[in-house]
C-alpha cells in the first residue's frame, strides 16, 4: 500500500490466498466501498471482473470469474486499486489538525464495514485471516500497522515499513497510523505510541494499563498478541477507541478527562480477548464482544480501584443505555440485544450502549446465579474453546448450558 498524502489516496495490491468450500465454484466476491479497481488476476493470469451497483451504506460487490473450483482448491486473487479521497475508513489529517503542527497524519477506522473502502476483502467479522503487509510513506513519517513490525527501510524519498500477524484476524481489527509519531514503554508489557507533542501527557496519564493486562491475564489466561500497543490520537479522532490488535486507538480525551475516562481504555485492553481473540460472528451479535469486553473492563477497574468505581461506571453505562433506547425508540430494532441484521440499515448503527449495557446486565445475571469462581471458569472455558475462531449467541448458550450440566452432575 502506497500512502499518497498529497491526492488523500492509497494505491494498493491485495494478494489474497482463497480456498473454495465448495464445489462448481466459478466467482470469487469481495467487498468494496467506492474502490477504483485497475486490475485483477487469478493466479497471476487476468481474470474478468465486474462491480455491482452500490448498495447504499454497504458499498459494492467485486465479482472475479474464476475457473471452476472444487471443496479444498486453492488459488490466488491479486487486485490492484486506489481509493477514494471519501473513503469512509480513512482519515487524512493535514498538519494543522494535528498536535505537534509538524507533519500530515492518517488514522483508519475499520469497524464496522469501513474496511472495504481501503482494500477489497471478505468483509466481515466471522472471516479471519493471518496477512502480511507492506506500507511505503514519505521517509520521515512513521507507520505502525495492525501486526507485529518486520522490517523498516528507507529508500529514495521514502519509507517501506513492513507487518505481519501469524494470529488470524477479521478484517474490522485492521489499522493503519502515520505521523510524527514516538513510541515508548508503560510497562513490561505496555507501550504507547503517539505524536511527539502529546508523549509526555501520555505517560503519565495511562500508568493504569499494565496493572489492567495482568488482571485480566489472571482472570482468563494469557495475552497472546505480544506487546499491548496503544495509539493516542490527536484531538480531532471522532471516536473514543478502537481495538485494533496491538495497534489500539484511544481518543486524546481519554487522558484529558478525570480518571473514569482513563479507565475506559482498559475496556480496548479487555477486547484482547473479547472480540479479538474470540470473534463475533456477524455484526447483530456484536454484544458478544462488546458487553463481554465491558465486563471485564469492570472486573479489572473494581480490582484496581474498588466497589464505588465498579458501580459508578455501572450506573453510568446504564444511563447512556437509557439515553439511547430514548433516541431510538423503545420498539426499535436496535433495541434487541441481537438486532436482525435484515431489518437494521447499517452495521454503524448497531454499534450503541445498548447492545453493551444489555448484554452487560446479562453476564452479571449469569454470574450472580452461579457465582464469581463458576462463571470465570465458563468464560475461560468459552475464550479458550472459540480462541482464533469466531462465535455466536447459540454457541455462547449451548457452552455455558453444557458447562453448568458438567459443573452439577460432577458435584450430585
Ligand atoms: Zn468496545
Amino acid at each position: 500500500m502506497e500512502l499518497d498524502f498529497d491526492n488523500k489516496v492509497i494505491v494498493g495490491e491485495q494478494l489474497l490466498k482463497m480456498r473454495s468450500l465448495g464445489n462448481f465454484v466459478r466467482e470469487a466476491v469481495l467487498d468494496i466501498r467506492d474502490l477504483d479497481i485497475t486490475e485483477v488476476l487469478y493466479n497471476e493470469v487476468p481474470a474478468d471482473f465486474r462491480v455491482s451497483n452500490t448498495k447504499p451504506k454497504i458499498g459494492q460487490s467485486l465479482r472475479i470469474a474464476i475457473p471452476f473450483q472444487f471443496a479444498g482448491d486453492e488459488f490466488e486473487i491479486l487486485v490492484k486499486y486506489k481509493t477514494h479521497p471519501g473513503a469512509t475508513g480513512l482519515s487524512w489529517l493535514d498538519k494543522s489538525q494535528t498536535s505537534g503542527k509538524k507533519m500530515d497524519y492518517l488514522f483508519t477506522h475499520c469497524e464496522t464495514i469501513h474496511c472495504r473502502s481501503i482494500a477489497p476483502f471478505q468483509d466481515t467479522p466471522m472471516v479471519k485471516s493471518t496477512f502480511k503487509a507492506q506500507i511505503i510513506s514519505p521517509q520521515n513519517m512513521i507507520v505502525r500497522a495492525t501486526g507485529n513490525l518486520t522490517e523498516e527501510f528507507d529508500y529514495n524519498n521514502f519509507r517501506s515499513t513492513k507487518f505481519e500477524s501469524k494470529i488470524p484476524i477479521p478484517s474490522y481489527l485492521f489499522g493503519i497510523v502515520a505521523g510524527d509519531l514516538q513510541e515508548s514503554e508503560l510497562g513490561e508489557k505496555v507501550k504507547v505510541i503517539t505524536e511527539r507533542a502529546l508523549m509526555r501527557e501520555a505517560q503519565s496519564s495511562l500508568s493504569i494499563l499494565e496493572p489492567a493486562l495482568t488482571i485480566l491475564e489472571e482472570y482468563l489466561s494469557n495475552y497472546v498478541w505480544g506487546d499491548y500497543k496503544i495509539v493516542i490520537q490527536p484531538p480531532s479522532f471522532p471516536f473514543g477507541g478502537m481495538e485494533n490488535p496491538l495497534l489500539s486507538f484511544a481518543s486524546y480525551t481519554k487522558i484529558q478527562g478525570d480518571a473514569s475516562s482513563v479507565d475506559d481504555t482498559i475496556h480496548e485492553i479487555a477486547h484482547s480477548w473479547a472480540g479479538n481473540l474470540v470473534t463475533p460472528d456477524n455484526w447483530n451479535e456484536v454484544w458478544l464482544k462488546e458487553a463481554l469486553a465491558t465486563f471485564l473492563e469492570r472486573k479489572a477497574i473494581k480490582s484496581i480501584n474498588g466497589e464505588s468505581a465498579y458501580k459508578d461506571k455501572a450506573m453510568r453505562g446504564m444511563i447512556s443505555m437509557q439515553d439511547k433506547i430514548i433516541e431510538v425508540g423503545a420498539d426499535s430494532e436496535l433495541t434487541k440485544l441481537t438486532p436482525n441484521p435484515s431489518k437494521v440499515e447499517d452495521p454503524d448503527h448497531i454499534l450503541t450502549p445498548i447492545q453493551s449495557e444489555k448484554g452487560f446486565g446479562l453476564l452479571a445475571l449469569m454470574e450472580e446465579l452461579v457465582g464469581e469462581a463458576l462463571f470465570k471458569d465458563f468464560l475461560i472455558e468459552y475464550f479458550d474453546t472459540y480462541k482464533f475462531k469466531h462465535a455466536d449467541s447459540k454457541q455462547f448458550e449451548d457452552l455455558f448450558v453444557n458447562f453448568i450440566y458438567r459443573v452439577f452432575d460432577h458435584k450430585t
